[in-house]
């Protein structure tokens, strides 16, 4: 491949939105598209998620769940206080189920899945094979289409012409350094999930215990477009979870923490939050976010763990929401032998001294909390947290279960300011001529807490903001 020639563009990143804004350009006329990818893989975040976000789709309409695109619009504004920008939200919306037809088109297969009980209405398309078939469907789609892919490629800094529109992207490959000519750039390379100094300067209450569970993206592509002159809309935003435990690949020890029969307790001994948060992980950790050392600790009862063995997880294992309700055999031997070896977060004790101990709570605070939380069921009302009573159990039977909690985020939100054609704008907010950008390098389209009742709008923004900047750059947009 020749990279030092003239391309229509040049995306940065071949991730959830760099994929699908080629795969859109050159569906819409453009025939000279290069994607440059930092790694040795295209995918990104994206072939780590599971589902996509949509309103009236085609798979919503033959299952009659009503989605409609208005009332969702205004659930999500709602919920960020109007803080998100209204016309970025509606292109995304207005798109995203013709874009679950898009996909169908090229050989992707749905689910219609419901991430929590009780989601109304169902929104999130979960694809076979997941996000790393989608985004391999689309990376063979492109490349069958003409378009040419430079894995092993950083971006490094955009070129603007004496009028302050874009001329040309240089990178970085095997220790070159070269120049690509383009009137068109797409910035689409994943927010700054792995870039200490940046998540300690943007992101209020961050520490260097918050774990990312994405990959260690550098916010190369923010840090591009602010060197362009973009600003910045709600630069610092989190997609934070809790709880979350370390260690636990087979997430058998997150399937028990987000249980709603559990308790959750800070290092004081005390609760801190309605249990049926952990459910809705994304809230959850707001709560935790406000404990001493942003430290909570799950409780849970023997009586707890059997009925996961004989009736299934409430959530579901791990995101798997379809296998809700599946027994889990043999769990309580499974969840022994992790603590045999993660003694470090899960400790298994019939005593309640032995708890406070691990946790470093106060042992009588503690206890109390737990007499007081067990009476709470006895009389079927939770009169700290009011608990939905369907999931009070009194925590008496011995042996318990001690798991610390870990708070991670799966990647920043927010980054360069666009408009709702994802054309970066500069400090006066006015597009800088051929530079867009789509995904999680830009802001003002994601509340400050992840909005879940209408789950996979992460990746739903990064697919449908990408088709956007790619039809824009086509000059297809309408
Ligand atoms: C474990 C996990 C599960 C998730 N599950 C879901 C889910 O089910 N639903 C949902 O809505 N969201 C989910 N998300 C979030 C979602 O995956 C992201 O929000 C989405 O992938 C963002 O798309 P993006 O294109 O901005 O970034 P990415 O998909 O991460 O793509 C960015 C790409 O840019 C590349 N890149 C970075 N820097 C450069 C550079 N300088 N030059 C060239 N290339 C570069 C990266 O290597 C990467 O390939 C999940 C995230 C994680 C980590």
């Amino acid at each position: 491949m020749v990279l030092d020639q003239q391309f229509d563009l040049v995306v940065v990143g071949a991730g959830g939105a760099g994929l699908p804004a080629a795969v859109e350009a050159i569906e819409n006329g453009l025939t000279k598209i290069l994607i440059m990818e930092k790694r040795a893989q295209a995918g990104g975040n994206a072939a780590m998620a599971w589902g996509i976000f949509a309103a009236e789709s085609p798979l919503q309409k033959e299952e009659m769940v009503e989605a409609r695109r208005e009332t969702l619009f205004k659930a999500i504004m709602d919920w960020s206080h109007w803080k998100t920008d209204p016309a970025i939200l509606r292109a995304y919306i207005w798109k995203s189920g013709e874009t679950i037809r898009w996909l169908e088109e090229k050989g992707l297969k749905f689910d219609l899945l419901r991430y929590f009980p009780g989601q109304e209405p169902a929104v999130w398309h979960v694809p076979e094979g997941h996000g790393a078939r989608m985004m391999e469907v689309l990376s063979l789609y492109y490349q069958q289409a003409g378009g040419q892919l430079s894995l092993n490629t950083r971006c490094t800094q955009i070129v603007l012409d004496a009028g302050g529109g874009v001329k040309a992207i240089t990178a970085e490959k095997d220790g070159q350094i070269f120049t690509v000519q383009t009137r068109n750039v797409i910035i689409a390379s994943g927010g700054f999930g792995g870039n200490r100094a940046m998540l300690e300067k943007y992101c209020d209450g961050y520490d260097s215990q918050m774990h990312c569970l994405g990959l260690p993206h550098q916010g190369d592509g923010v840090a591009m477009g602010m060197e362009a002159g973009a600003a910045t809309a709600s630069l610092g935003s989190l997609l934070l979870e809790w709880p979350h435990v370390k260690g636990d690949s087979g997430s058998i020890l997150v399937t028990v923490a987000r249980e709603p029969y559990c308790i959750y307790i800070n290092k004081k001994g005390q609760r801190f939050i309605d249990e049926v948060k952990g459910l809705h992980s994304f809230e959850c950790a707001n709560g935790v976010m406000r404990q001493p050392q942003k430290a909570g600790y799950i409780i849970a009862d023997e009586g707890l763990i059997k009925r996961l063995e004989e009736r299934g997880a409430v959530l579901g294992r791990g995101n798997d929401r379809a296998g809700r309700r599946r027994k889990i055999p043999g769990l309580k031997d499974q969840i022994k032998a992790i603590a045999a070896k993660n003694p470090e977060n899960i400790l298994i004790t019939d005593s309640w001294e032995e708890i406070a101990a691990w946790s470093g709570a106060s042992a009588p605070v503690l206890i109390k909390t737990l007499e007081d939380y067990n009476q709470d069921c006895e009389r079927g009302c939770d009169q700290q947290f009011f608990k939905d009573p369907r999931y009070l159990a009194p925590l008496v039977k011995a042996p318990f279960y001690a798991i610390k909690g870990e708070l991670v985020f799966l990647n920043t939100l927010g980054g360069l300011k666009i408009n709702a054609r994802m054309e970066v704008l500069d400090k006066t907010e006015k597009p800088i001529k051929g530079l867009y950008a789509a995904g999680a390098d830009t802001g003002s389209w994601e509340p400050d807490t992840y909005f879940d009742r209408f789950s996979g709008t992460a990746l739903g923004f990064a697919v449908n903001s990408g088709r956007i900047a790619g039809l824009a750059a086509a000059g297809a947009l309408k």
